[in-house]
């Protein structure tokens, strides 16, 4: 544990330079172990969605650059020049290409580790080539050109939200690339000059690196913010819809039971009509307090309209989840203004009893039974058949 005025100093540190993370926010900047699954998924989309637009830029101007080569170059270096700017090219379409309909985090790491790494192999391909070749005025500029690609790469990287281990470890194969093409020149002729370039590609990639954990700290308070519902505190339906999605693949791989509860609040509109807006909220934040007193772990809910929520219970069939709805109902969800207990209707769907396809095919049939509870007279429970 760190003592209190440290705990104090880090906790200023991050109100001022990245927006008030928690503790455990600022961890989940250094490294990607522990993100939490919604943090995974947003980044993982960010991710490749900017890979991409990368990759198809650089598929349109890597080949254009030919024709400045094709001035400046002898046509037989020309040659070998275009030869590795058409393979880079190859590349970057397949990987736009491949990257189609991927939203993993895993395939976001492949697919940025891949899209440093053909310009660089391309840097290193060009820096022989060119050594290899005495050249003057507007060949040499030229050549120079190529010698920036790194300071390129490394500046691109703040382009994308990421931890710093991951950062560096992009970085890294860079930065040794580039020392590597300074040695192909021994001694070199201008080390001041070398050591210089490298001090100066040291320094963008510090820069870099903070940019993309910015992002990173940026993505983690948007998540924050859209995880949670402001007025009850349950999650939001955004972040519901996911974790139900992430809960439905889990059960059907392993076969398992997952029940879902539509519930909605019995004649809510006159709280609000007879006591005000204010009355009607303060009611629906005491009837999730209640609800979520009751929750096992490993339960979700999610407020997914006004006054309508939905519980996830994974690994719960339709007969275990009936039960612990009649014990939620067993005493009132909340105290109304008048002093009556506020009810529910309730709709209950379970993924292998009604053979559901899809998440959504199971919050649609709870909301189908939800509307039966309601015409039959309210203040119950419409489950599966079991
Ligand atoms: P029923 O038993 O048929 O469900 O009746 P109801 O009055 O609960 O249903 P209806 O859908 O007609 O009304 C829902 C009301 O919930 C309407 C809306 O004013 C209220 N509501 C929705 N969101 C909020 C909120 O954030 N705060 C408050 N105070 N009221 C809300
Ligand atoms: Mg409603
Ligand atoms: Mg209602």
């Amino acid at each position: 544990m760190l003592a209190s005025p440290q705990k104090r100093y880090i906790d200023q540190f991050a109100e001022l330079s990245l927006g008030g993370l928690t503790r455990q926010e600022l961890f989940w900047l250094t490294a990607p172990g522990g993100h939490m699954a919604l943090l995974g998924n947003r980044r993982a989309q960010m991710i490749l969605s900017r890979v991409r637009l990368v990759a198809a830029l650089f598929a349109v101007l890597t080949p254009l650059w030919t024709l400045v080569d094709y001035v400046a170059f002898r046509l037989d270096l020309w040659a070998l020049l275009a030869l590795g700017r058409f393979t880079a090219t190859a590349a970057l379409l397949w990987l736009f290409f491949g990257l189609r309909g991927r939203t993993r985090m895993k395939d976001a790491r492949w697919a940025i580790g891949l899209l440093f790494a053909i310009p660089t192999v391309f840097y290193l391909y060009s820096a022989i080539l060119l050594e290899q070749h005495v050249l003057s005025g507007l060949a040499r500029a030229v050549a120079a050109t190529h010698t920036f690609l790194p300071f390129l790469l490394l500046a691109g990287m703040s382009i994308f939200p990421l931890t710093a281990v991951e950062a560096l470890a992009l970085a890294a194969p860079i930065l040794l690339a580039k020392i590597w093409a300074s040695l192909l020149h021994w001694p070199p002729p201008d080390w001041p000059a070398v050591a210089g370039a490298f001090w100066l590609l040291l320094l963008v990639t510090a820069v870099a690196m903070f940019s993309s954990m910015s992002q990173l700290a940026f993505v983690i308070v948007l998540v924050r913010q859209a995880i949670r519902d402001p007025l009850t505190g349950s999650f939001s339906r955004y972040s519901g819809e996911e974790l139900l999605e992430l809960q439905f693949t889990l059960a059907s791989r392993s076969g398992a039971p997952l029940a879902v509860a539509f519930i909605d609040l019995d004649h809510f509109k006159q709280v609000n009509d007879d006591y005000g807006h204010d009355t009607g909220d303060t009611l629906l934040r005491d009837t999730v307090n209640t609800i979520t007193s009751q929750l096992r772990t490993g339960d979700i809910l999610a407020r997914w309209g006004g006054e309508e929520f939905l519980l996830v219970m994974p690994h719960t069939d339709c007969r275990q989840a009936l039960v612990g709805l009649e014990r939620l109902r067993a005493q009132p969800l909340a105290t109304r203004p008048d002093g009556t207990g506020q009810t529910a209707s309730i709709g209950v769907a379970e993924r292998t009893a009604d053979g559901a396809a899809n998440w959504k095919a199971l919050v649609d049939l709870a909301d189908a039974r939800m509307y039966r509870a309601k015409q039959a007279g309210r203040d119950r429970v419409v489950a599966c058949d079991f």
